[in-house]
């Protein structure tokens, strides 16, 4: 099996080099770029299967980065912030980015944070062919969301939260539930991200058909829930 490629955007040499002896020790093959420009142009180039993105970079900044990345592929970015970068963290989850980690991280969470998410890209691939639930239909093989006929452009973290409240229409699900069930694992302390996810699925689901009959509920204390209007 080919090797999976991890691009890196980080300034700091001796970041990279770290990321670089674990990812390699776990078999990835590891690109890297200095600045945001230079990730841009190895990401067209090379089309790595996942981006670690830092956000704090010379010259473009990484939620620029991010949002060129997204707008041109779905390729899974995991953001590298600083601890104190919350209000960032959230803005790059509302740009497509899958994941985060926090500075200084550990390898381990690092890598365990690489595998789920690329193992969740994959995991796409394989399973129910096609999910219909009201207006929205999900199509795995294509790997394509649809609502109202029109498509939705999802990240993969995105559309596997859909992937699996559309599947159980009615039922509930709690943030860590849907962490687990996407990603292949729950981080205690996560569950936030999944509201960023979900506001980007709103939008997108009525943009794509305003008034539609499908909706991700809120269920106040619990989670999420998919609702079709009309049907219990
Ligand atoms: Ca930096």
């Amino acid at each position: 099996m080919a090797k999976s490629v991890v691009l890196v955007i980080e300034d700091e040499a001796k970041i990279v080099e770290l990321i670089r002896v674990y990812l390699e020790r776990y078999g990835y093959k590891v690109i890297a770029a200095a600045d945001g420009q230079e990730g841009v142009r190895l990401a067209r180039q090379q089309q790595p299967d996942l981006v670690l993105l830092d956000l704090n970079l010379p010259g473009i900044d990484g939620l620029d980065v991010c949002k060129t990345l997204r707008d041109e592929s779905p390729i899974p970015i995991i953001m590298v912030t600083a601890r104190d970068e919350l209000e960032d963290r959230l803005v790059g989850l509302e740009m497509g980015a899958d994941d985060y980690i926090t500075k200084p991280f550990s390898p381990r969470e690092m890598v365990a944070r690489v595998r789920a998410v690329l193992r969740r890209a994959s995991r796409d691939v394989g399973k129910k062919e096609k999910v219909s639930a009201g207006n929205l239909c999900i199509d795995f093989v294509r790997h394509e969301a649809r609502c109202g006929n029109k498509m939705l452009s999802l990240s993969p973290t995105e559309f596997g939260i859909l992937s699996v409240l559309a599947q159980n229409p009615g039922r509930v699900y709690s943030r860590l539930q849907l962490l687990d069930l996407v990603q292949g694992e729950a981080y205690e302390g996560y569950e936030r991200t999944v509201d960023a996810h979900v506001k980007n699925l709103r939008q997108k689901l009525a943009a794509a058909a305003p008034g539609s009959v499908c909706h991700i509920a809120t269920v106040r204390g619990v989670g999420y829930k998919f609702e079709v209007d009309g049907v219990e």
